[in-house]
């Protein structure tokens, strides 16, 4: 069980009652923001179990609140979910369904199981907490069918639909929960058709039933909303839904409040949704994470509904073991005191082209050429280290007898003698280099550091308590041209820099950007 587990496959008896093609499940995003690492958790979960009864998942646009809701995000929602490599059987929007919620909250009223309150908010929640009846609960069902009307036809705005169930219920959710309110921004699909919206509360259990959904599955901060739920099923004389609950995610040093995220990008300090800093998928996805660990890294968490806080390292070993196989190597050089070093018989050599390896150990990524020259750069801090008379390793060419070491404003220049015929590579240090005068080009290295300086934000916090005004770092060095063959969005490593994902290409620069590997930090953020 627990291996199964381990190795993402979830299990057989995860879904209830679940008959193999005939499952269906759900993912009902709310227009409003961009899909996160905790919605990619729910639309991971709901489309692999699906699949995994040979069912099918719908996407339903959770569209009830027009004061939050845009297209853009809309847009943004599907791009990002064929990015997750998730399909969907059917799309609707509960905006499709507003008339039938009305139909269905006239359904209510005229059993005596909805009414019409205006009683301001204030006292509403005090009236809910102390488990006090409003004095609308028993209006006849004739006033409250007409100030229903009333709140549909913008006639008043004073008023809500609430359910009648009981005041006195310990489950704070049943204390006649609210059905229906008004809102007078125009929705971004209806416009100002409708004047009051279902709540998602209410026309979720209805279109769960109606659309053919057997398993809901939803995160288990809701719990006490489950009863409500049934209870909205049952009053409407609908198939009842099968509840399946899986703990919400959270992560450290991450804050997943699309209203905090949003903030980040009003104040200007993130590039957008899709900054590399964000929990976001297109942020992620831009650090250089891959859909196949997003979907193992989902199911590995599944069914468990306890708590979690989970660490982005976690994430990240997952990523390694998915990217070392397939990313090509190259070279990258700091700028930063670029260091020379100069081989004094590289005439005799007569060699200033090899053919190398992509990569040590997958020979179907093919071969690259390997430039050579008489003049090498070497990183400032590896000129630093080098002592006159060692013996050093250049990687991918041999070894190299150090003679002469001076620094000349700031920069170490070194001179050797290379030896063709030393193979003895076990007690020397390697280093890598980059060939002057041969194709380079540059390359903007950025590495990031949390957003977030705190482990998880407090409800006191305010955005100074939280954001990390320096988390951006970013090296200027210089780059072997075969990069060039690659592409926006191509991974690769820079040996003994790490793995890189090109985010940019702007005329002749290259910008990349650190992929964490959960093991070693960033060199600029130790
Ligand atoms: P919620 O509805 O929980 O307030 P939300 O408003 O951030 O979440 P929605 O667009 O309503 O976002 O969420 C779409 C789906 O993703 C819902 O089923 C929701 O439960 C789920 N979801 C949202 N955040 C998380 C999370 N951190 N972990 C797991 N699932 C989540
Ligand atoms: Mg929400
Ligand atoms: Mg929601």
């Amino acid at each position: 069980m627990k291996q199964a587990k381990q190795q993402g496959q979830a299990q057989y008896d995860v879904l209830k009652g679940a008959i193999k093609g005939q499952v269906c499940t759900r993912f009902p995003p709310e227009p409003s923001g961009y899909l996160h690492i905790g919605h990619i958790k729910a639309s991971v979960l709901n489309y692999r179990y699906s699949k995994m009864y040979e069912g099918k998942m719908l996407v339903r646009f959770d569209d009830t609140n027009p004061s939050k809701e845009k297209a853009e995000y809309q847009d943004a929602i599907l791009e990002d979910l064929k990015t997750l490599q998730i399909e969907w059987a059917n799309l609707s929007h509960s905006s499709d369904y507003f008339d039938l919620a009305e139909e269905k909250a006239r359904f209510l009223i005229k059993k005596g199981l909805a009414y019409c309150d205006n009683t301001d908010k204030e006292t509403m929640k005090k009236e809910r907490f102390d488990g006090i009846e409003s004095v609308n609960r028993n209006k006849s069902v004739e006033e409250n069918l007409e100030n229903f009307d009333l709140m549909l036809n913008g006639k008043t705005f004073d008023y809500c639909l609430r359910a009648k169930i009981d005041m006195k219920a310990k489950n704070k959710c049943m204390r006649d929960p609210v059905l229906y309110r008004t809102n007078q921004t125009p929705h971004h699909r209806t416009g100002t058709k409708y004047k009051a919206y279902p709540t998602y509360d209410f026309v979720c259990p209805i279109l769960d039933s109606v659309e053919g959904v057997t398993h809901a599955m939803r995160t288990n901060e809701y719990s006490d909303r489950i009863e409500q739920y049934q209870w909205v099923q049952k009053a409407l004389e609908l198939r009842p839904v099968e509840i399946y609950e899986f703990s919400r995610l959270n992560f450290v040093n991450t804050c997943l409040s699309k209203r905090k995220l949003q903030e980040f990008v009003d104040q200007k300090v993130v590039e957008g949704w899709q900054d590399p800093r964000f929990p976001t998928l297109r942020g992620i996805i831009r650090r250089g994470i891959t859909v196949e660990t997003l979907h193992d890294f989902m199911l590995e968490q599944g069914p468990s509904k306890n708590a979690n806080l989970q660490t982005w390292d976690k994430l990240w070993a997952i990523n390694f073991t998915k990217i070392d196989p397939i990313a090509p190597r190259y070279t990258a050089v700091g700028k930063e005191g670029i260091s020379i070093l100069t081989i004094s018989n590289y005439q005799d050599q007569g060699v200033n082209v090899v053919t190398v390896p992509q990569h040590p150990k997958n020979n179907e990524l093919g071969t690259r050429p390997l430039f050579r020259s008489s003049q090498l750069y070497l990183e400032a801090q590896d000129a630093k280290d080098i002592k006159v008379d060692e013996k050093i390793t250049l990687m991918k060419w041999g070894n190299v007898k150090i003679t002469e070491k001076k620094e000349v404003d700031g920069q170490i220049l070194l001179t050797g003698e290379n030896l063709p015929d030393d193979k003895d590579f076990k007690t020397t240090n390697k280093y890598t280099w980059l060939a002057k005068d041969t194709p380079i080009v540059n390359v903007d290295l950025v590495e990031y550091d949390h957003l977030i300086k705190v482990k998880t934000i407090e409800e006191h916090h305010k955005f100074e308590d939280y954001y990390n005004p320096n988390s951006k770092y970013v090296t200027e060095a210089l780059a072997d041209a075969g990069i060039k063959t690659l592409q926006v969005g191509s991974v690769l490593q820079f040996e003994r820099r790490g793995f890189f994902r090109i985010d940019k290409i702007i005329g002749d620069k290259y910008e990349l950007i650190y992929i964490p590997d959960g093991k070693t930090k960033a060199a600029s953020i130790q």
